[in-house]
């Protein structure tokens, strides 16, 4: 188990879209540490739910992620090459990033989304994502396009809070 660092805003492995990662490179020995190191880093940073392999400076289009993060971690994914079919019942939620550890915002997003992508075996897995989970997915793929929930922003004045003005603990993706 291995819990790597987390890059921040402005680290420009952030900005940079990630590429698609071939099937034979996904079995390799070091990719599959690579999973396994995610998902450790995910659920070893409090209030994680997801997790973008940019995000630990890898730009490749990978994602981890689990919304029962907090309880009993049942919901684990593990998302590599995601393509998106369709997305539906836009609504705005709060979120945060762990590459943002002091703001959080609000954010529109689909609250359903129907996807396709491979999992660590390499199996493709077609998926209709619903409520939380759609919008971790959301977040997370963005990570792989390079962009970031500030990007979302529509009003700073309303859609931005610093963390340090909200005192329960908040979900960082
Ligand atoms: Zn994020």
């Amino acid at each position: 188990m291995a819990v790597l660092d987390i890059l921040e805003y402005p680290n420009p492995v952030l900005r940079q879209p990630c590429r698609p990662i071939e099937a034979a490179e996904l079995l390799q020995p070091a990719m599959q540490a690579l999973i396994t190191d995610m998902v450790d880093t995910m659920y070893a940073c409090p209030g994680a739910v997801g997790l973008a392999a940019p995000q630990i400076g890898q730009p490749v289009q990978l994602l981890v992620m689990d919304a029962t993060a907090k309880t009993d971690r049942s919901m684990l994914k593990v998302v590599i090459n995601p393509v998106v079919l369709s997305q539906s019942k836009w609504k705005a939620s709060r979120e945060g990033c762990l590459s943002f550890p002091d703001y959080l915002i609000t954010v529109k997003r689909a609250r359903k989304v129907e996807a396709h992508w491979l999992d660590a075996t390499g199996q493709r897995v077609d998926e209709t994502l619903l409520e939380y989970e759609a919008v971790i997915f959301q977040h997370e793929l963005d990570h792989l396009q390079g962009v970031l929930f500030i990007d979302r922003m529509r009003n700073p004045q309303r859609d931005l809070i610093r963390r340090s003005e909200l005192e329960a603990s908040q979900t960082n993706v």
